[in-house]
């Protein structure tokens, strides 16, 4: 039997009403976050303690120039699997949060920086929609100015800490793109960047031992060379010269100058 109209829009009042009770009651009785504890232990609380939190930013393109794709893209999966962000940035300069910024987006994979593995669970993942080829826009990079300053002054990162995904996995990754301004990140006081006027390097500099205190994993030194040359010197060419040693001497003196 096919109901009358008049019952059909009773059925859906009352469901209607029946889920938002549902909705209610699950909002009463269910904790936001489990609690991780193990079984074989007796709970025994300590006061001193912290979430744990990132200690790095990392900077990615989407490779698509579409916000509405980029956003099916980080919140369903790519070619690869699941894949995430922290943060989306348009053309525009919209900013989407899709994760929050105490758990784990998934967006770096294999990568190594300053000898962390897991960067996942240390860093905030910032997607720029952008084709990987095109300019950045202004608005664009005007709300990461924006974004970086809260997330530096919020979470506590250092400013300097601000790479690319190219940067961390190098020969896999070659994100944000050559046409990313560092530079102009630099100017706003983000990232690690060398002085405007270069000290030549001491004779027998090596520029490899400095890459890797920068926090580039060397093991393979020409895939690194190209994200270095890549981030500081717009350009994808594998062989260091005169001027990658007065940068990296430049940037070596600023990570061991002691802190203000
Ligand atoms: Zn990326």
């Amino acid at each position: 039997m096919i109901p009358g109209a008049a019952t059909v829009a009773r059925c859906f009042r009352l469901a209607a009403v029946a889920s938002l009770l549902l909705v209610l009651a699950g909002c009463a009785t269910t904790p936001a976050v489990a609690p991780q504890r193990s079984s074989l232990a007796h709970w025994t609380p300590s006061p001193n303690f912290n979430a744990r939190k990132a200690q790095l930013i990392v900077l990615h393109h989407t490779s698509i120039g579409d916000p509405v794709a980029a956003l099916r893209v980080l919140r369903t999966r790519n070619s690869e699997g699941p894949v995430s962000a922290h943060y989306m940035i348009e053309a525009d300069g919209r900013i989407d949060q899709l994760v929050d910024d105490g758990d784990r987006a998934w967006h770096a994979g294999a990568a190594r920086w300053a000898g962390m593995t897991d960067i996942n669970s240390s860093s905030i993942g910032i997607e720029i929609d952008n084709d990987g080829e095109s300019p950045f826009s202004q608005p664009q990079i005007q709300s990461l100015v924006n974004l970086l300053a809260d997330l530096t002054s919020r979470l506590g990162i250092p400013r300097e800490a601000v790479v690319g995904h190219g940067d961390i996995a190098p020969g896999r990754k070659n994100d944000p793109s050559v046409q990313f301004p560092w530079a102009t990140l630099a100017r706003y006081g983000f990232g690690l960047w060398p002085d405007a006027v270069l000290i030549p390097a001491p004779p027998g500099f090596d520029s490899l031992a400095a890459m890797r205190l920068v926090g580039y994993d060397v093991s393979n030194p020409r895939n690194a060379i190209i994200a270095f040359h890549r981030h500081y010197r717009a350009m994808e060419t594998d062989t260091l010269d005169a001027t990658d040693a007065n940068i990296l001497y430049s940037l070596q003196r600023k990570l061991m100058a002691p802190r203000q």
